[in-house]
């Protein structure tokens, strides 16, 4: 059974340095955006919705980038403005974040899994 453990810890991991790409993100965007020194209320909701999704997300393991998933577990004004962050902070995490950036973008890579098509 210690299997399953290593899996799920690595599995945590990923998703772990998920939310924190996500949470850096967000901050970068409303400190460039909103001009507040810490995220502000609709920042704050939007980085602990993604970390939800993130961490109820079905695949698991295979887990692709949400941006390529078939689900599409975001709601529509969550989704939107998640896109809004990634699209705004992304290019910069090269250069404040170039290892969570390039992993970022290896995961982005991904294809989603067959599966993951909805239901
Ligand atoms: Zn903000």
């Amino acid at each position: 059974m210690s299997g399953v453990v290593v899996k799920k810890k690595k599995l945590m991991k990923l998703i772990e340095r998920e939310i924190k790409t996500v949470g850096i993100m967000i901050d970068m965007y409303c400190r460039q955006h909103h001009g507040g020194v810490t995220l502000c209320e609709s920042c704050q909701e939007l980085y602990s919705y993604a970390r939800q999704r993130s961490l109820k997300c079905p695949f698991g393991e295979d887990k692709p980038a949400c941006g390529k998933c078939q689900v599409h577990c975001y709601k529509p004004k969550m989704k939107a403005k998640i896109r809004e962050v990634m699209k705004i902070s992304g290019p910069k995490m090269i250069y404040s974040h170039p290892i969570l950036a390039i992993r970022h973008l290896m995961v982005t890579r991904k294809e989603a899994p067959a599966t993951g098509k909805r239901k």
